[in-house]
């Protein structure tokens, strides 16, 4: 039960420490390994469980760092949470000098445009912010590999089933998800069946 034993790149671990992590909560220590294979995970649980680093861990470990185009893509409920998570994936990551935007509505479109063409290596954002990059083609999708939604529960009580699945036919065809979520209502349950391939399931 210690992060040593995941199989992490060393960059990665020494963000992870550097950033006051000592132990694995009980989610990351079931969901890293599953998520850095490229399983399509699902994680049901609430937040505070330490859930945020464990789809960032899962991201930083797979990224080629050498390709500076969008990998992975990560959906959350609120411009808020995008950029706690843009924040974390950044600290966890600084070792491994990755490239971070959030992508979410209120701020300024031509900045998002002028960052995403400058080359980032992951993109986080509202659904709504994230669909028009895609449908300005500011956004290429044609390298994302990794596409995470983060509470989606809250993402579908908000209204944002429709742009979830417009978002998605956008993606590449295989593509590794990871859905985190606090409850499975009916609708997160179609995604999962409609999204993902054989997906682990996690409950924390
Ligand atoms: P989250 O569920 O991702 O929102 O994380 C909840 C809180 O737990 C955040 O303040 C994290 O920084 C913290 N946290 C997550 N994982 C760990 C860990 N392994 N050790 C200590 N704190 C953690």
């Amino acid at each position: 039960d210690s992060f040593d034993a995941m199989g992490l790149q060393e960059n990665l671990l020494r963000g992870i420490y550097a950033y006051g992590f000592e132990k694995p909560s009980a989610i990351q220590q079931r969901g890293i390994v599953p998520f850095c294979k490229g399983l399509d995970v699902i994680q049901q649980a609430q937040s505070g469980t330490g859930k945020t680093a464990t789809f960032c861990s899962g991201v930083l470990q797979q990224l080629d760092y050498n390709l500076v185009q969008c990998q992975a893509l990560v959906l959350a409920p609120t411009r808020e949470l995008a950029q706690q998570i843009e924040k974390v994936m950044r600290a966890l990551g600084d070792y491994l000098g990755v490239k971070v935007h959030a992508c979410v509505g209120g701020t300024s479109v031509r900045e998002d445009q002028r960052i995403l063409q400058s080359g980032v290596h992951v993109v986080v954002g509202t659904p709504g912010r994230v669909f028009d990059m895609l449908r300005r083609q500011s956004l290429r999708p044609d390298d994302i590999r990794m596409f995470v939604l983060d509470e989606a529960d809250e993402m579908l009580s908000r209204g944002f089933k429709d742009q979830i699945y417009d978002i998605f036919q956008l993606l590449p065809g295989k593509i590794q998800v990871g859905v985190f979520s606090a409850t499975m209502p009916p609708e997160a349950l179609e995604i999962t069946r409609k999204f993902m391939n054989k997906p682990v399931r996690i409950l924390v």
